[in-house]
């Protein structure tokens, strides 16, 4: 049975309960991370933690541990949980008040503070080799995409969108711009450069994605983060996903088009090499 973290206890995620006034349940007043964990050593801890302070600053949290005190809690779930590899979720919300009412208090209550674990399967091998399909829909999120908040109703609603038409990810497009999919960010290659949108509040600042650019940057290869038009991710030589759990991922179709030449571009098989090395040099500690 796995161990989770509620409110500074430790117990088994069937018996952890919240309250039906908790603000997250009501209003989805919340924000969360997903920490990746390789030999059960928080990859990329620091910056997940850094943007859960961002998120909670935003929607005006108090942040209620500082990060060597997550750090404790959520290594104390790698330790009790199966898995070398294990996904991490933590999520803090304003907490339960007495009477549900949109406005804060005037008195805040403690926050909730939730984390569990769980493994992270081996990926198949089909999604390297041929890649995934996504279809681009219409962004219908808020305007604070930068803010990773619990209320997820939108992006759900896009995956599945994405998923009754037999693609795995949904491209969002705003303004004639593709922004992000619905749970990962965007890169594209153009010319033998690597593209992704820029930082704003219209997307996700993801970890993976500042990773990626990273291992692009130290190997030289040309790299820029510009709007991307709509147009430009139809004559993209390669198009990848990224996320904290399914790394980088290949998107070989776009709206029941190829994309490139249909297949895995040459591109996508260097950084996905760079990554593994990195993860592998993460796991014998010569990497934090
Ligand atoms: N954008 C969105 C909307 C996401 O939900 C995610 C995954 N949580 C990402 C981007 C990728 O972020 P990360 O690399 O930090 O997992």
């Amino acid at each position: 049975m796995s161990l989770c973290y509620l409110n500074g206890e430790y117990l088994p995620l069937e018996s952890a309960c919240v309250s039906v006034l908790d603000r997250g349940f009501l209003f989805g007043d919340g924000v969360y991370e997903v920490v990746p964990a390789y030999g059960r050593r928080l990859f990329r801890l620091q910056a997940h933690l850094e943007r859960l302070e961002n998120s909670l600053r935003a929607i005006r949290i108090e942040p209620p541990l500082a990060p060597p005190a997550w750090q404790e809690v959520l290594e104390h779930l790698l330790e009790c949980n199966p898995g070398e590899d294990q996904s991490v979720y933590l999520q803090v919300t304003r907490g339960t008040y007495p009477k549900r009412d949109h406005a804060f208090a005037d008195t805040p209550m403690p926050p909730t503070l939730f984390a569990m674990s769980s493994p992270i399967p081996e990926p198949d091998p089909a999604l390297f080799r041929d890649g995934i399909a996504a279809i681009t829909l219409d962004d219908i999120r808020w305007a604070w995409c930068n803010v990773k908040a619990v209320t997820l109703l939108p992006n759900a609603l896009l995956r599945q969108q994405a998923l009754d038409a037999g693609a795995a990810e949904a491209i969002l497009v705003r303004d004639g711009e593709a922004l992000e999919g619905a749970a990962s960010n965007l890169f594209l290659v153009q010319d033998g450069v690597l593209l992704t949108p820029p930082r704003s509040n219209r997307l996700l600042p993801g970890i993976t994605r500042d990773l990626v650019l990273e291992l692009a940057e130290n190997a030289g290869i040309p790299v820029r983060e510009q709007p991307v038009p709509v147009e430009t991710l139809r004559s993209a030589e390669e198009l990848w996903v990224t996320s904290s759990t399914r790394e980088i991922v290949p998107v070989t179709r776009l709206d029941d088009e190829p994309v490139g030449e249909g297949h895995p571009g040459p591109l996508f098989r260097r950084l996905h090499r760079l990554y593994q090395d990195y993860k592998q040099a993460f796991r014998r500690g010569e990497v934090c």
